[in-house]
């Protein structure tokens, strides 16, 4: 089935790679016009058929002069985030602060920012908007081990979308988080070397990761991508306030 975010308009953060990027190539397939954007505006250069721009959502100055320059959307995805590795004592005052600024605050900026135009617009087409969130399953739904300041930071956005999402019921709008398990990213492979370092090798790493899932593989950043399509769609009409594992199995 293709088309189903046709006439829709979308804004996705952090399109440069991995989760984000297969998100926006999949909104783009199902016809929606896409604003994607990174911090690393060089890694959007491959991505076809959508508007890109260089994006920190780190800044409140930049994510406000972007959503005027974009205008109202239907669609808002907030993907950009950042895994801090270690326990409580690995983590400074500064890594905790800046985990929440770049996974948490940024989405609250972002949010902040689109959703007047959002309601406007879903007033003014009698349709529905619609806010997609990555969380992870390393958050309020499951301990991972070294993940303090990540799972602090995925569990604060789980909240984030459950208030936004009853704040604005009645108005159109519907938010909801995804909560993938291990995906292969960009990111994630510079993890596995890094792991690769302590334990004889990326190759052993990998089996380490690997082993580790129930369904004996990672997932693809397109099983992600799946859902956020079907989020965004007006076919998830009467979902709001979610938060959705994707993840092999991992919460169960
Ligand atoms: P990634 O970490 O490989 O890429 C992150 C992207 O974010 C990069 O393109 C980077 O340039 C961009 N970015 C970094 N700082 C930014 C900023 N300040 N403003 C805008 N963009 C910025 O991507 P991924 O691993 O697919 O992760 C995407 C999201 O999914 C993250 O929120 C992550 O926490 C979440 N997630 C990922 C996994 C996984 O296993 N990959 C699992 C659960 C949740």
């Amino acid at each position: 089935m293709a088309g189903r975010l046709k006439g829709k308009v979308a804004v996705v953060t952090a399109a440069g790679q991995g989760i984000g990027r297969a998100i926006a190539e999949a909104f783009v397939a199902e016809g929606a016009t896409v604003h994607a954007s990174d911090i690393a505006r060089d890694k959007l250069d491959g991505l076809k058929r959508a508007k890109k721009a260089k994006l920190d959502v780190m800044s409140t100055r930049a994510v406000e002069r972007y959503a005027e320059k974009v205008g109202p959307v239907d669609i808002l995805v907030n993907v950009a985030g950042f895994v801090h590795h270690g326990t409580v004592l690995d983590c400074s005052e500064k890594d905790w602060d800046f985990s929440f600024d770049l996974n948490v605050k940024s989405m609250h900026r972002m949010i902040g920012a689109f959703l007047p135009g959002m309601l406007a617009r879903a007033e003014e087409n009698g349709s529905s908007g619609s806010i997609v969130n990555l969380s992870s399953g390393a958050s309020s739904l499951k301990g991972a081990p070294n993940r303090y300041a990540y799972g602090a930071t995925k569990a604060a956005v789980i909240g984030l979308t459950k208030a936004v999402a009853v704040d604005f019921i009645r108005q159109g709008i519907r938010c909801n988080a995804i909560c993938p398990g291990t995906v292969r990213s960009p990111s994630w492979e510079a993890r596995v070397d890094e792991l690769g370092k302590s334990v004889g090798g990326t190759d052993k790493a990998l089996e380490m990761f690997v082993s580790r899932q129930p369904m004996g593989r990672v997932g693809e950043p397109t099983e992600i991508a799946a859902l956020a399509v079907y989020l965004a769609a007006d076919e998830s009409a009467f979902t709001t306030g979610t938060a959705i594992p994707v993840d092999g199995g991992w919460t169960i």
